[in-house]
């Protein structure tokens, strides 16, 4: 909607339009607001592509954007012993990003969003209530501004809009996550229904390597926060060792992961974040687009709220709610990676510990549908018991 002056107003920007962008943009659009999503054009995100059951659930992704279902996971120790976990019943969807996200931007699109080709640059404030957006078309393209009563910032680990509104975001904890993609190997030995997941120090000196089949190309990947650690390195000797070096390349890419919620995700006034802008990858496994689709969603819950009301501490619901529904559970992932990935002694023992039914069906249990199950006290107690014995070496891996 065009105002006098030529510049356009809508009820709310949308900065980013990965998971997390796409599902808030899609969420208000539904409910009859004007929103305009912002999507910088040109570059497929570098993901392992992993979902689990209840994002397809909660979010309806169709069938046809699945490239694989995952079975198992194996667990591999530094030793090279491992351990294979069955999913047991369902299974964990793979997607590919380059047709993931187009596909979630659409379909905000046709709920109602306005949805272009932009890079956000800067936010201004001119008039009362209204936040002025300044945005490039296209690549170096010309400039434009559109108004919004809110801003939500789905931009990303180092999301622009983050930096410039919310004190702190700069410093946010990262690991960097690096992944080449390549060609299915055409050998028997490869499984393409289970994940490999590597708890090695010379593939990752504080996070894991993995193999995650995705149809017709696997995706190699290795993450690790120390500063001077070869990511390419590791992944040119895990391709090496599994066999994986004679497939042809088809992308080398990386990006961060934040592992850590921030402390604030609204500025108090007119910009709220979602998504890995906010900090919300889980710690341990890296998993985010989850995370990052709720939060979005818990986003457009916030953003409905201030606009109905003009309340700008509505904004801060989006946070409480993320953080009552998972705050706990990153808190022993966060807990899981600090004791765990240390060093190869304390990995192999991590493995071993795979190996119980107790522990394999809780963490399937957790993953797949979000929650922690209530009703098997006797079970959780058990795993802290038996945590404690792996740590403390009172058994043998
Ligand atoms: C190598 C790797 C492997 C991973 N594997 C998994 C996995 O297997 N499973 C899993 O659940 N998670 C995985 N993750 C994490 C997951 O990819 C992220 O948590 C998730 O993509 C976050 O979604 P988001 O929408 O918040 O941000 P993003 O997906 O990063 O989307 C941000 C969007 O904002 C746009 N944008 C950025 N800046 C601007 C700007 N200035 N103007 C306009 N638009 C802008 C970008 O183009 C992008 O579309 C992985 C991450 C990495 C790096």
């Amino acid at each position: 909607m065009a105002d006098h002056d030529g510049s356009e107003t809508f009820d709310v920007v949308v900065v980013g339009g990965g998971p997390s962008g796409a599902t808030a943009a899609a969420d208000l659009a539904a409910t009859g607001h004007r929103v305009l999503l912002l999507d910088k054009a040109g570059r497929i995100k570098p993901c392992g592509g992993a979902i689990p059951p209840r994002l397809i659930r909660d979010f309806a992704i169709p069938d046809g954007l699945l490239v694989a279902r995952i079975r198992s996971a194996r667990m591999v120790a530094p030793s090279a012993r491992h351990v294979d976990m069955p999913v047991g019943d369902g299974f964990v969807g793979m997607v590919d990003r380059e047709h993931f996200d187009p596909y979630l931007r659409q379909r905000a699109a046709r709920a109602g969003a306005e949805l272009r080709d932009g890079l956000f640059e800067r936010i201004s404030r001119d008039r009362p209530g209204l936040a002025t957006v300044h945005y490039r078309s296209g690549k170096g393209g010309e400039e434009h501004h559109a108004q919004a009563r809110l801003v939500i910032g789905a931009d990303g680990a180092t999301s622009t809009v983050g930096r410039a509104e919310i004190p702190g975001h700069a410093r946010m904890r990262q690991v960097f996550a690096y992944h080449e993609i390549v060609r299915r190997p055409a050998n028997a030995a490869h499984d393409g229904a289970r994940c490999d997941v590597y708890y090695q120090g010379r593939l990752s000196p504080d996070f894991y390597a993995w193999i995650f089949p995705h149809g017709e190309t696997v995706s190699v990947g290795t993450g690790s926060a120390r500063k001077g650690f070869s990511l390419r390195g590791a992944i040119r000797d895990l391709r090496a060792s599994t066999g994986l070096d004679a497939c042809e390349t088809i992308r080398r890419e990386g990006a961060p992961l934040p592992l850590k919620p921030l402390r604030r995700w609204d500025n108090g006034r007119d910009v709220l974040l979602a998504g890995d802008a906010a900090g919300v990858v889980a710690p341990a496994s890296g998993e985010g687009i989850y995370y990052a689709m709720l939060g979005g969603r818990l986003a457009a819950e916030a953003a409905k709220v201030f606009l109905a009301t003009g309340d700008a501490r509505a904004l801060a619901g989006a946070r409480k709610r993320f953080m009552r529904l998972h705050g706990r559970v990153f808190w022993i992932l966060g807990m899981m990676q600090w004791v765990w990935y240390r060093s190869d002694a304390l990995r192999e023992r991590f493995v071993a510990m795979c190996k119980d039914r107790d522990v394999q069906q809780l963490t399937w249990d957790a993953y797949m549908n979000k929650e922690l199950v209530r009703a098997k006290p006797a079970a959780h107690a058990r795993i802290f018991f038996k945590d404690l014995a792996h740590l403390f070496r009172w058994v043998s891996p």
